[in-house]
């Protein structure tokens, strides 16, 4: 039977897992790894995704997306600043929204992220020999209201029926407390590429009950990158007069190597970064090369400011849960960016406890939102488990004086309803608006608005008298529903979003369908590739047993370097019909020419360099430009 799986869609990487036995595992992919690159390229009629994607990047800067979940649910303003030091095109869409410019048009990033979520899925079922359609994914704890959403839209349009967004550190406490038997109150630190989220849960007994959680959506690996990237920019600027920025060939290899230096950081006190031509010289046209050491200190002193950054939502957490910090039983890592031995070095003083590394900092996460599909989908292989979410930000509404009144406050476990009543301040008001709001900040223009509802139709009474009850309901995947009522008529009164970011209905239906077609057109490219490439084997194949074949007649080897010469032809001209023609002949004649030359029997390995995959493939196409 077809079971849930759970999905972490990382900033940077993503994991899938599903229960076997009573306990998650991850699935590995088709190319065998356990972790996919959160990446997506469009090349030519192709669509990458995962290493492949991430492996061109450099040579198709353009068209190679990355950290698009830095731009799902946000409006333009919220990252301008990301949209412009990426080397792809982010431009501002319809309702203040983003849109990623491909080679295919404009696309959502809510698109994007599908594209992934889709190939984890697929590549899932071929591995568990069954269709996988139901799924958990997760979210940073901290994400929005709008981000949630447009989390759960990515899953629709890639096809899936989502069961439920799940928090992050939540699912990565799943993960770490499910054989725990004693009560223990945790604190899980979560660093990846894009986000950080902390959050404190009490945990015991089959029971998670996340006490309070905090973080900062703008905070990650990638700033990291970032600031070498600007290091590494400016020393160059200055020596040679040139800014690689703002060539995006060569601002993806600054990407690269930025963050290859930051890893070995993580091990060693100092790495030399070293980028041979990355570009030429606009005027003399010569190659410029870049070459500097930096030193794990150096390093440090670059990020510090970001480093102090996780201090405020460390002591926010502590405090909205009550507890100072020596009540934390065990301070759990997660993410990648938490390898950097300052970030432990920090956590460690921020709560004068050494932090546990017992949980797998790139897998906890997708274990336990495996675990939450279990639980949703009735597996009954997993024990009892109870699980207390809380809503990350403030739920108001904008009053009088452009305040806001808060409706349900944060750390409120969900799901979560609270009904307020409202009423007209004029005589004969045909309707009210109500900005509804999303955040800690007291005036109503610091917070995010969430949108504008307009409660239309009600009936002409004096001012105060209609009774206008709004209700706000939190689902258990963080997302508030809105309702209202004419109280004195108990009539409903109808009620319309304004101004939000999301995709609407339609928008969504029209990229499900427009992912599926694009579904089965990639089938069809892959059946396609997959053909062009398994001919390029065996011409180069070939082409190498003819020179091992000295002794071997003539005329055979002639007629079989004639094949491969038109089979490379064929690849070249994309011709299908001929591809498949040649796949037999040359076949045939290359089998007659290793038993021709029996001396050089081991001659049937002689393709085993030769590219198998559709990836090593792309890779070779690629060596002569690197
Ligand atoms: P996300 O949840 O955003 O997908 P991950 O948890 O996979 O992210 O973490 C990815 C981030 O961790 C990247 O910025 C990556 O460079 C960083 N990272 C991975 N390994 C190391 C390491 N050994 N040292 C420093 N940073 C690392
Ligand atoms: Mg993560």
């Amino acid at each position: 039977m077809a079971k849930a799986v759970g999905i972490d869609l990382g900033t940077t990487n993503s994991v899938i897992s599903v229960v076997e036995g009573g306990k998650p595992d991850v699935v590995v992919n088709s190319e065998g790894a356990r972790i996919t690159p959160s990446v997506v390229a469009f090349k030519g009629a192709d669509r990458l995704v995962g290493n492949v994607a991430r492996r061109q990047a450099a040579l198709n800067p353009q068209n190679t997306f990355f950290e698009i979940k830095r731009f799902i649910g946000r409006r333009w303003e919220e990252v301008s600043e990301e949209a412009n030091r990426a080397p792809f095109k982010v431009v501002e869409g319809p309702n203040n929204g983003i849109r990623i410019e491909t080679t295919d048009g404009l696309k959502a990033p809510e698109e994007i992220s599908a594209m992934i979520l889709r190939k984890m899925v697929d590549d899932a079922s071929a591995k568990l020999g069954y269709k996988v359609t139901d799924v958990v994914i997760t979210v940073p704890a901290y994400f929005n209201n709008t981000q949630r959403e447009a989390t759960e839209a990515a899953g629709r349009i890639a096809g899936l029926n989502v069961l439920r967004i799940i928090n992050e550190p939540t699912a990565a406490a799943l993960s770490y407390g499910l054989d725990k038997k004693g009560n223990e109150t945790i604190l899980v630190f979560d660093l990846g590429g894009g986000t950080f989220d902390v959050t404190v849960l009490e945990i015991g007994d089959g029971v998670f009950e996340v006490k309070s959680t905090n973080g900062d959506t703008h905070l990650g690996g990638a700033d990291f990158d970032q600031r070498i990237v600007k290091w590494l920019a400016e020393s160059f600027l200055e020596e040679h007069k040139f800014d690689l920025r703002k060539d995006p060939s060569a601002l993806q290899r600054l990407i690269e190597a930025s963050e290859k230096a930051k890893i070995d950081l993580s091990a060693a006190n100092e790495t030399t970064i070293s980028l041979p031509f990355i570009t030429f010289d606009p005027e003399t046209r010569t190659p410029m090369h870049l070459e500097k050491r930096l030193t794990r200190a150096q390093f440090e002193s670059l990020i510090a400011d970001l480093l102090k950054r996780v201090r405020t939502p460390v002591e926010q957490a502590l405090k909205d849960a009550k507890l100072d910090a020596s009540k934390i039983d065990e301070v759990i890592l997660v993410g990648g960016s938490t390898r950097v031995p300052a970030v432990k070095a920090l956590v460690k003083s921020l709560l004068n406890k050494e932090p546990n590394e017992s949980v797998n900092p790139d897998e906890a996460v997708a274990l336990g939102a495996a675990v939450q599909a279990g639980i949703l989908s009735g597996d009954s292989s997993i024990g009892d488990i109870v699980l207390v979410d809380v809503t990350p930000l403030t739920l108001g509404v904008e009053v009088k004086g452009g305040m806001i009144a808060p409706m349900i406050t944060r750390n409120t476990a969900i799901p979560a309803k609270k009904t307020e009543t409202y009423t007209t301040a004029e005589n004969n008001q045909p309707g009210v608006e109500i900005n509804v709001l999303q955040g800690e900040r007291p005036m109503a223009n610091d917070n995010k608005s969430l949108g504008r509802f307009k409660l239309e139709g009600i009936p002409p009474m004096p001012a105060g008298m209609p009774q206008i009850e709004v209700t706000f309901d939190i689902d258990a995947n963080g997302i508030l529903h809105v309702g209202a009522k004419e109280k004195s008529t108990g009539k409903e009164a109808s009620i319309r979003i304004e101004n939000t970011t999301t995709l609407s209905k339609d928008e969504i239906d029209r990229m499900i369908t427009e992912a599926e077609q694009n579904s089965e057109a990639d089938k069809v490219r892959k059946v396609k590739v997959e053909k062009r490439n398994t001919l390029d084997s065996l011409r180069i194949q070939a082409e190498k047993q003819i020179t091992e074949s000295a002794n071997a007649p003539q005329d055979l080897k002639d007629k079989v370097q004639k094949l491969a010469d038109e089979a490379k032809d064929a690849i070249q001209a994309d011709d299908d019909s001929k591809i498949e023609a040649l796949q037999t002949s040359l076949e045939t004649a290359l089998r007659e020419l290793m038993q021709a030359a029996p001396q050089n029997a081991d001659g049937a390995d002689a393709g085993s360099d030769a590219p198998k995959t559709d990836e090593d493939v792309i890779d070779a196409d690629f060596k002569p430009t690197n």
